[in-house]
């Protein structure tokens, strides 16, 4: 293996997160040592309200930590601005959201298109490779429908090929199937999983279903505001 199988895309060290609580600081996320390379694939698992929201929001870079060093594709995150970061995030992280968040006024292709027009890429490329993401997932039929007008599964399968478009190096999901009943989540997964290996991105997904949990190369739990190993078995 050469110097690629090195490159870590998450690199966390002694990291912190307070919230205020009636003027007391809380911590929710203490002193987490956590790294995660190319083509990992990690569940976050703990009871609720243990952090794992908070811990992947940190990974997003949609929150921030208090202390501790977060390099992010061997960036350090710390010493950014606000426009950096959103670069950062825009160019390496997708997000798979419960809720799919889909933007209900623009249609289906549209949806797909919006992370590369944020990008700068033009209108005619951006809807070519919508098109061609969709047919990945099997929505290519339903590229000019509204989101209203789709399934759970329907518009998950959407979200994926949203987040997975402009080919990031990670992918964040906070509980993609919570929303989906079992054989349709089954089916999520498993399109996820595979998109995941072809593109060989890097997937974390915090879930309580341990079926899915199980699906993944390690699983770290969050407890008492610590992440702790619970199984790490080679990809
Ligand atoms: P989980 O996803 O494991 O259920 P979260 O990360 O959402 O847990 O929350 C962990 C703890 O942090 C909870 O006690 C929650 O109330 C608290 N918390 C989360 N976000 C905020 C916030 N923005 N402000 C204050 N407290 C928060
Ligand atoms: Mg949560």
């Amino acid at each position: 293996m050469g110097v690629l199988a090195d490159v870590k895309i998450i690199s966390m060290k002694g990291v912190g997160k307070c919230y205020s609580h009636n003027r007391a600081l809380i911590p929710v996320i203490r002193n987490v040592d956590f790294e995660l390379g190319v083509g990992d694939t990690c569940a976050i698992i703990g009871p609720s309200g243990s952090g794992k929201s908070t811990l992947l929001n940190l990974i997003g870079l949609l929150d921030f930590a208090d202390e501790g060093e977060y390099l992010l594709m061997g960036q350090p995150v710390c010493a950014m601005h606000s426009d950096e970061l959103a670069a950062l995030r825009k160019m390496h992280i997708g997000f798979v959201f419960q809720n799919f968040n889909l933007i209900p006024r623009l249609s289906v292709i549209k949806n797909v298109a919006l992370p590369l027009r944020y990008r700068g890429i033009d209108r005619n490329q951006s809807m070519a490779q919508a098109l061609q993401m969709l047919q990945r997932v099997g929505m290519a039929q339903r590229a000019h429908s509204m989101p209203a007008d789709l399934s759970g599964g329907q518009k998950q399968r959407v979200a994926i090929a949203r987040a997975l478009v402009g080919q990031p190096s990670l992918i964040l999901t906070d509980e993609p199937t919570g929303s989906l009943d079992g054989q349709t989540a089954s089916a999520i997964l498993e399109l996820l999983l595979s998109i995941q290996q072809e593109q060989r991105v890097t997937l974390v997904v915090v879930t309580h279903d341990h079926q899915v949990a199980q699906l993944m190369h390690r699983q770290v739990m969050v407890h008492g505001g610590r992440v702790e190993e619970v199984r790490k078995c080679e990809p």
